[in-house]
């Protein structure tokens, strides 16, 4: 069982001073208290684990999405990169006997989840686990030549067939995913009763809209009349 966070615990609707930013963020999804999406979070159950490395720049961007995946899923585990007893922790994840991980990998000749599944590789007294990558290209692309660990993985890759509904962070190119979509699309291709993980979905529609707001945005990204943003009423934007 994964220790769980204190919830959000600070009000809405006060004024904060630039020192105040970073400590009155939520403590346990790391964003704005007016896009804190805590209180919405339904946790799902999965038998698959989901183990999610991330590159330190990640974790405070007020646009990554790892972070409501390792709230959202008991099974799933956000690692950070260069942190020494989580970089040890996901080592000895990934020498378990009893765990088989794959690792998912973008724009590679390799099965995709639910051919993986249909093969029967996912069946057996092992947990599968699926390892994911969480940077930009270039980051991820680094963290995974520079651990040997990584060598020899077996590999899944994912082909979205719809565009990102991310639309605070551009995507390199068409079909590429925010972290938390590849992570629901690779869950609905492997486990049982697949409309569960809208509900990720549900959490960065509701994320992205806030952050969309905060900077004086409609939900489609277009700006509201001047006067409607919160920021505007006095309350310091920091997503
Ligand atoms: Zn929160």
């Amino acid at each position: 069982m994964k220790p769980v966070g204190p919830a959000c615990s600070i009000g809405s609707g006060q004024v904060l001073t630039p020192a105040e930013k970073h400590a009155a963020k939520c403590r346990r999804c790391l964003k704005n208290p007016r896009v804190c999406y805590c209180a919405s979070i339904v946790p799902i159950e999965t038998r698959c684990r989901i183990l999610i490395l991330q590159h330190p720049s990640e974790m405070w961007r007020p646009s990554a999405t790892a972070k409501i995946a390792d709230l959202a899923l008991p099974n799933a585990r956000l690692y950070i990169k260069e942190d020494e007893s989580d970089e040890r922790e996901l080592e000895s994840v990934l020498s378990d006997p009893g765990v088989r991980t794959f690792i998912v990998l973008p724009h590679e000749a390799v099965p995709e989840p639910a051919e993986l599944r249909a093969s029967g590789a996912l069946d057996g007294s092992f947990v599968p686990a699926f390892l994911f990558l969480d940077g930009s290209w270039r980051q991820v692309r680094r963290m995974r030549h520079r651990r040997k660990w990584l060598e020899g993985l077996p590999a899944v890759t994912l082909r979205p067939q719809n565009d990102s509904m991310y639309r605070i962070r551009r995507q390199a190119q068409p079909g590429h995913l925010s972290t938390l979509e590849a992570v629901a699309l690779l869950l609905s291709q492997v486990e049982d009763r697949p409309e569960r993980f809208g509900h990720l979905l549900d959490l960065l529609d509701l994320m992205v809209t806030r952050i969309l707001a905060l900077r004086g945005m409609d939900r489609d990204g277009v700006p509201l009349k001047t006067g409607t943003r919160w920021g505007d009423r006095g309350v310091v934007s920091s997503e």
